[in-house]
């Protein structure tokens, strides 16, 4: 690449690049941010989902226990009841109710035991879940962080970024540095690219060989008749 006014477009470009970038990196924290906190936000919700289930259970059990425990003091009063009596078709109702009651405990315990495995297994499992899911928080936390640290660096960067895309833009005269503005908008990077091989290297497509030599030449700015970058010749 022969031409000075090439080798200050290439250094406005990759200045242009680097304050764009940084630009970019800028803009997207946000969005980055809250979703890192989102992300945390549901690990939360599942480390409280995993103790309310646990708690269900727990309630669950209770319930039944006082259950139990209703029908038990129903059949300490029947039998009461019984040292009373005086007919025997009272005395037999009673122990009809007593057998109810004695059944239906048998019942809840059989229900009972079932719980208490179902809670033991629920305990394991959130205590075992809850260890995973607070390392996964611990690891969104630290992405937060660094995500933070990013925005300082960024925000020391842009001030020297602008100032260097500024002094690029100053060396370069009006019609050129329309010309590239032009050709910025819009454009994806890099916009300057090199033709090889009669080919340009930002679309890939052949140029005429009219662009080609002029490119080579390097008295002006050429573009490539396909995708309108800036084109120049490096070999
Ligand atoms: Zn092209």
């Amino acid at each position: 690449m022969g031409s000075d006014w090439m080798s200050n477009l290439l250094i406005l470009q990759d200045r242009d690049m680097k304050l764009r970038q940084i630009r970019s990196q800028l803009e997207n924290l946000p969005k980055e941010r809250a979703s890192g906190l989102a992300k945390v936000k549901e690990l939360e919700e599942e480390i409280v989902q995993l103790h309310e289930s646990v708690k269900t259970l727990e309630v669950k059990s209770k319930a039944l226990e006082s259950e139990m425990a209703g029908i038990e003091a129903q059949i300490v009063k029947y039998k009461n009841q019984q040292l009373q009596v005086k007919k025997n078709e009272e005395y037999q109702a009673l122990t009809h109710e007593i057998e109810l009651g004695e059944g239906k405990i048998s019942d809840l315990e059989s229900k009972e035991i079932e719980l208490l495995y179902e809670l033991d297994e629920a305990r394991k499992v959130r205590d075992e879940q809850e260890v995973e899911v607070s390392e996964r928080i611990q690891i969104e936390k630290v992405v937060l962080t660094r995500l933070d640290e990013k925005e300082v660096n960024l925000n020391n960067e842009i001030g020297d970024a602008e100032a260097n895309f500024e002094k690029a833009q100053g060396v370069l005269d009006k019609r050129m540095l329309s010309t590239y503005r032009r050709t910025a908008m819009g454009m994806k990077f890099p916009i300057i690219v090199p033709v090889r091989q009669q080919m340009c290297n930002g679309c890939h497509m052949r140029v005429s060989s009219g662009v080609d030599s002029d490119a080579k030449a390097g008295i002006e700015i050429t573009t490539c008749d396909n995708c309108n970058r800036i084109l120049y010749s490096d070999s």
